[in-house]
């Protein structure tokens, strides 16, 4: 029994109560036949928040007129620009403030969190992930454990589904973490499936993952702006994600990072035992030609990073030392200096999520979505067509994202769906992946996707 009608009046009502309904007004939606498209690829792509033109604008004419002095003078400066950054993002992934930074792009941060927290040795040697991930962290991972000397056709270990089944169980996760036990090195997965839609228990995971002796990371590409994430308190050793998804930055724009409170802060003065064969000692010079200390890089807790110069400590980086002296927060994984063009478009983004709020996306998220659900059940039935939605039904276990198997109809399907003028998503080898998102979609977006999908249905028939 649902509460919800396939009719426009009935949308229109539920759009007319939703809190956020003007935020949709703040973004450009590409055009099609003379109106909005249906937009339903926030999960790869989010639309352009208006303020972005003027925030890049600003950074231009901070330049032109500035120079070099921007860094100081802009009136965002740009030598601390990331940090502008951080109160959101923190809000965003529910960290603390030191626990987060924006850096780089979303697979390079993950390769650089896997040099502190994939750490083979001896047996412990397995990278454990989901069935099927996003094929840059299957090619992350696999290069980590061959970069270690691994073998990545042994150490990369995937939970299968049961039989007949699509997405995984929390169960069958938690007792592959036990079976693998003093193998595993490393569990990450990601915080939400980009093929299925399922949203994994990162509580779960990192609890039973820590329990045998490994650490636990996730790639928040696509939960970071779809869930309500904890990162802090379900005691998650690492993540990442990128902005450009739901977080509506712009193509290729500046990812994040999370490093857990208790890996954070600077090797004590003495008395903290080496690890063998870090880059500290690999960089050492045979000659001895570094003067003073020799660049120590590790953390307190004898965890190695991949340095730079914006990892060092802020206080002393332009004091130009040899000696890495890395920050007591997230900003110790920062390599390089901030790209400040991608960070004005991230700002005025996450000011747009501060304005509406987590918690309150992810009510209307959960409604929104459940209402989709909802109109291709009734299409389905109206049309006689087997529509399987494989994303799982509770609203615990996905976030906006619904995966569609059209059986029989699939690829063509799609195409005549997007010549009608909706933006949804292929994915081989047969989904077509529908993501309404809170911040700009409507009630009505849906109700006109099941009109659209129903008359492509009886043309194909
Ligand atoms: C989108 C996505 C990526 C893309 O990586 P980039 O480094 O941003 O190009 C990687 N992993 C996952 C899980 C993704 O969803």
């Amino acid at each position: 029994m649902s509460t919800y009608q396939n009719t426009l009046a009935h949308a229109q009502g539920l759009d007319a109560v939703d809190p956020l309904r003007s935020f949709r007004n703040e973004f450009h939606f590409p055009q099609h036949a003379g109106r909005d498209v249906l937009y339903f690829t926030g999960n790869s792509l989010g639309l352009q928040p208006k303020a972005a033109a003027d925030a890049l604008k600003q950074e231009l004419d901070d330049w032109a007129r500035f120079g070099v002095e921007g860094h100081f003078h802009a009136k965002h400066p740009w030598y601390s620009y990331h940090e502008e950054l951080t109160p959101s993002l923190a809000r965003l992934v529910g960290a603390l403030p030191e626990e987060v930074v924006a850096m780089n792009q979303l697979t390079s941060n993950l390769h650089f969190l896997m040099v502190s927290f994939y750490r083979p040795s001896g047996k412990r040697t397995k990278i454990l992930t989901e069935q099927r991930p996003f094929p840059s962290d299957t090619y992350a991972f696999a290069s980590q454990i061959a970069f270690h000397g691994g073998d990545p056709a042994m150490d990369l270990v995937e939970v299968q589904p049961r039989e007949g089944e699509h997405t995984l169980r929390t169960e069958d996760i938690i007792a592959k973490i036990n079976e693998l036990s003093e193998e595993l090195a490393l569990v990450c997965f990601g915080g939400v499936n980009f093929y299925t839609g399922q949203a994994f228990d990162m509580a779960a995971i990192t609890q039973a993952a820590q329990a045998v002796g490994a650490t636990a990371g996730f790639d928040l590409a696509h939960a970071a702006g779809n869930l309500h994430v904890k990162l802090h308190d379900w005691n998650v050793d690492f993540a990442c994600w990128c902005s450009y998804k739901y977080l509506n930055s712009g193509p290729g724009s500046v990812a994040g990072a999370f490093v857990h409170q208790r890996h954070l802060g600077p090797k004590p003065a003495q008395g903290l035992p080496r690890n063998e064969g870090t880059l500290s000692e690999k960089a050492a010079s045979p000659a001895g030609s570094l003067s003073g200390d020799p660049t120590e890089v590790c953390l307190g807790n004898g965890l190695p990073l991949f340095a730079g110069w914006w990892g060092h400590n802020k206080s002393e980086r332009f004091k130009m030392e040899r000696t890495f002296k890395p920050m007591p927060t997230a900003e110790a994984w920062q390599v390089s200096n901030a790209p400040v063009f991608s960070m004005a478009v991230h700002r005025v983004a996450l000011e747009q999520f501060d304005r509406a709020g987590i918690s309150q996306l992810r009510a209307k998220s959960e409604q929104l979505t459940a209402y989709l659900a909802f109109i291709i059940a009734e299409v389905a039935q109206h049309s006689g067509t087997h529509l399987e939605v494989i994303t799982p039904n509770d609203p615990m276990q996905r976030g906006c994202q619904l995966s569609i198997l059209a059986h029989g109809h699939g690829k063509a399907l799609f195409n005549r769906i997007t010549e009608r003028g909706v933006v949804a998503d292929w994915r081989e080898p047969n989904v077509i992946r529908v993501a309404p998102v809170p911040m700009y979609n409507s009630f009505e977006d849906v109700y006109r996707f099941g009109v659209i999908l129903t008359e492509c249905l009886s043309a194909s028939h």
